[in-house]
């Protein structure tokens, strides 16, 4: 038996023969053929059209959304215009694999250079053009591998594309060699409850078909397990599955200490599903992504419709939403106008809310009669309105002004750039609550781009440098009784809540998938274990660290 260490999201486990993600295939040479041009061409049209078919395939087993991108990579297989640039290709005696990568490549730079949602296509026809090369080879196609049952899949980290298309029912966890705790397949796993573990270097070295457990808790991938350790993983997979369709209760600590565990949302449609996982209400809605492909700023009416539903979705319970956040990872074209070099250091947030101070109004007036609308039909919520991007004291004062100005009971700001951490004590003299957002805050902190995959092992919110920042924001709280959300992907992670509510969190937000594990976690810990652990991360010196001693710290205090 071995043991490979990763980081394990959430608190999962589960065992199964592995399948790896074949990797990407190398660019076929340029070398001529020894078959006949005809011969080679025909070879070509055959691969393309058993690609096409097994595209088509896979999209009706899928359904839904897969089932529509499959049947459009289907198509791009079967284009005429891409036939015929691979017979020119294999006419002047080149093999049917190059004539396909060739051909593929020349549509992929028209693709890329429309822009838009034609160039995000690009990748499509990359995943096209490698499975017709690899059926040419004899080899396994890359990407997510189809071995006929439930596996755990291995890869180097996911792209996009790949986690569109998993089938959930066959995967029973995801390792990747790649990637840290914010990479695109950590947020898939909590999104979904997936077990994960991410970063484990030593898979490489799995094989395909061999068994393993992958125990997130332990953040651990354990290769030829034994009888007895199969048994235990099956009883706690058991266990956990049981715990999660038990009817969940508000979110506590061991000693009776409440946190409120709250939703991220995108969408007012999306409460039904948040509620019956136990959500106690809304600790982030993200307004901006009703707007994302508005060329104008929405009219009053439109925004009010939608805050209606969400409030009313969460009658009598808290909900908080932010005001526009456009920029960057999420621009907006009716607030974004101007051409920025560095667009995440800009004119976004609140700054861009500020120059359209319109758009700005508009959005407190239509929450704020949205409010009154849901109350005067007695489906009222409490509603707690934010600003995104807050840098300095003046502009906490103005946006809580503001808001109350527009009849906004409950105004606060997100505490996302270092200098509002530092400053926290002055920032909450002068509105109604803070609410980290731990995404931005380390991005800032880490001067790592959150988008950026080859920045990712800095985008770690366990670094004690981000923890402190968000120390400073607590104890600004405690002292003036104001209250501190998190509603950054970090209250997702079971152990770094209990570190968070040890640091002065009030109340946690997250993706509804991850309540389960959040609220199992903290239900076996007082806040004087949250506040060893949190004190054990501090003291550490990097993220890896500080994770490793909140753990043992934490271990400790479930065993006493
Ligand atoms: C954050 O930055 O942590 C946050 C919650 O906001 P978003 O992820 O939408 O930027
Ligand atoms: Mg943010």
């Amino acid at each position: 038996m071995t043991t490979l260490t990763g980081t394990g999201i959430g608190l999962g486990v589960a065992a199964g023969p592995v399948a790896r993600m074949a990797d990407p295939l190398p660019a076929p040479a340029d070398e001529p053929s020894a078959l006949s041009p005809d011969a080679e061409r025909e070879r070509a049209h055959t691969a393309l059209e058993a690609v096409a078919r097994e595209l088509e395939a896979r999209g009706e087993k899928a359904g839904g959304l897969a089932q529509e991108v499959l049947e459009a990579q289907a198509m791009m297989a079967e284009d005429p215009s891409l036939a015929d640039e691979i017979d020119a290709r294999t006419t002047t005696g080149k093999t049917a694999e190059r004539a396909v990568h060739e051909a593929f490549g020349s549509f992929r730079e028209t693709l890329q250079a429309m822009g838009g949602y034609l160039g995000e296509r690009a990748a499509d026809l990359d995943d096209v053009a490698g499975r017709v090369i690899a059926r040419l080879r004899g080899v396994p196609a890359p990407g997510v591998p189809d071995p006929g049952h439930p596996f755990v899949l291995v890869a180097r980290d996911l792209a996009p594309a790949d986690t569109a298309l998993l089938d959930l029912d066959n995967v029973l966890a995801l390792v990747t060699t790649d990637g840290g705790p914010t990479s695109h397949t950590a947020i898939l796993a909590r999104e979904k409850s997936i077990v994960a573990v991410v970063g484990a270097a030593g898979a490489t070295a799995l094989v395909d078909g061999e068994t393993v457990i992958v125990d997130a808790a332990a953040g651990a991938v354990i290769t030829q397990p034994s009888a007895d350790q199969l048994a235990d993983a099956t009883r706690r997979a058991a266990d956990r599955a049981a715990a999660a369709s038990a009817p969940p209760t508000p979110g506590a600590l061991a000693d009776g200490t409440a946190v409120p565990l709250l939703a991220n949302l995108g969408k007012p449609g999306d409460a039904d599903a948040a509620r019956a996982l136990g959500a106690e209400g809304v600790g982030l809605f993200r307004t901006e992504f009703l707007f994302l492909n508005a060329e104008k700023a929405p009219s009053v009416a439109a925004q009010r419709a939608e805050y209606e539903t969400l409030l009313a979705g969460f009658c009598g319970m808290k909900v908080v939403v932010r005001l526009l956040d456009a920029g960057a990872d999420k621009p907006l074209a009716f607030l974004n106008d101007a051409d920025e070099e560095n667009p995440a250091l800009g004119v976004r947030g609140l700054r861009a809310l500020r120059a359209h101070e319109q758009v700005l109004r508009d959005q407190l007036t239509a929450l704020a009669e949205a409010d009154e609308a849901t109350r005067g039909r007695g489906q009222g919520a409490d509603l707690w309105v934010m600003a995104p991007m807050v840098a300095t004291v003046d502009e906490a004062q103005y946006i809580t002004d503001l808001a109350h100005e527009h009849g906004i009971r409950t105004a606060g700001v997100m505490v996302e750039i270092p200098a509002a951490a530092l400053l926290a004590d002055r920032m909450l003299a002068v509105t109604d609550f803070a609410s980290i957002g731990t995404n931005d805050l380390t991005q800032y902190t880490m001067a790592a781009d959150r988008v950026l995959g080859s920045v990712a092992s800095y985008q770690d919110p366990w670094h004690p440098a981000v923890l402190r920042l968000v120390g400073e924001v607590g104890a600004a709280g405690r002292a003036q009784s104001t209250p501190v959300g998190i509603c950054g992907e970090a209250a997702a992670d079971p152990l770094l809540a209990l570190v968070l509510v040890g640091l002065g969190a009030t109340t946690l937000s997250m993706a509804p998938a991850a309540l389960a594990d959040v609220r199992a976690l903290l239900a076996q810990h007082t806040l004087d274990d949250a506040r060893r652990a949190a004190e054990a991360a501090l003291a550490a010196t990097d993220a890896a660290a500080a994770r490793a001693a909140a753990r043992a710290a934490a271990s400790r205090t479930t065993a006493a």
